[in-house]
């Protein structure tokens, strides 16, 4: 069983203060770490404290963004080996964001992620590709071609503590409905693309989450369907009430 996974981006908003308070508001009444996963990537200078305040609740610590190099002249990037000593859980990558405003592409972002791999920190890969027909043995299959990119160089030991992210530029911040039936055929195509590069056993074991336009309305719909294992929520993340009715969907 793929335990569900529910990821707060709260991109750039909320201060050092505003952070560790909501962390506090949220801290008691987060559900059973052993049935639920509960994470929030707040903005880079708020690592440490919201560390510190999440203390032993199970509530991870997720950044939103790392620099490949172990260390060196890069003005105003943000190291992996400073994210770990933090004990950082979990690095978001390639967020369409960061590739849309700031020109990270497949490359940069397949750099990253061999990197966090290296570094003991689990990427959230995200991808925003839509799907592309590709013939396979004369067969036609859907495939995510920005995601095998990424991938690049992982190996099947590694894949294993990766998860992948679906946020399709249609849905990210677009404040509208999530469209439940193409969230998860996307998920559910990038299941396939895992099983048909790696094994069906990893894809069987890997965690996808959908991303764009989550609220406390369509939640549990798109929990609901069996190849969507948790949510990356934008917005709706921050604020506390809504935050908690969606960490609680269950
Ligand atoms: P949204 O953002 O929920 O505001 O659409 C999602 C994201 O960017 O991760």
């Amino acid at each position: 069983m793929r335990k569900p996974f529910i990821a707060a981006n709260w991109k750039m908003h909320k201060n050092v203060a505003e952070s560790v308070d909501f962390v506090n508001q949220i801290k008691g009444q987060l559900p059973d770490p052993a049935k639920v996963e509960v994470g929030i990537a707040p903005q880079a200078f708020a690592l440490y404290s919201m560390a510190q305040a999440a203390g032993k609740s199970g509530l991870k610590i997720i950044a939103q963004n790392a620099a490949a190099e172990y260390n060196g002249p890069f003005t105003g990037e943000l190291s992996l080996r400073g994210l770990r000593d933090l004990g950082t859980d979990y690095v978001m990558l390639g967020h369409i964001e960061r590739r849309r405003l700031f020109g990270e592409d497949n490359e940069t972002v397949n750099r990253k992620v061999n990197a966090a791999l290296q570094m003991g920190i689990t990427p959230i890969i995200c991808t925003d590709e839509t799907m592309v027909q590709k013939e396979v043995n004369g067969e036609i299959h859907y495939v995510f071609q920005q995601l095998m990119s990424v991938l690049r160089g992982v190996s099947l030991d590694q894949i294993r503590n990766v998860v992948i992210s679906y946020e399709p530029s249609w849905a990210v911040g677009a404040g509208q409905h999530a469209n439940v039936a193409l969230a998860e055929e996307g998920c559910r195509t990038i299941r396939r693309t895992i099983a048909d590069n790696y094994t069906y056993e990893i894809a069987d074991k890997i965690r996808i989450l959908y991303g764009g336009s989550v609220n406390p309305d369509n939640i549990k719909e798109l929990m609901a369907k069996s190849d969507i294992d948790g949510v990356l929520i934008g917005r709706a993340s921050l604020d506390v009430d809504n935050f908690l009715k969606m960490v609680n969907y269950m």
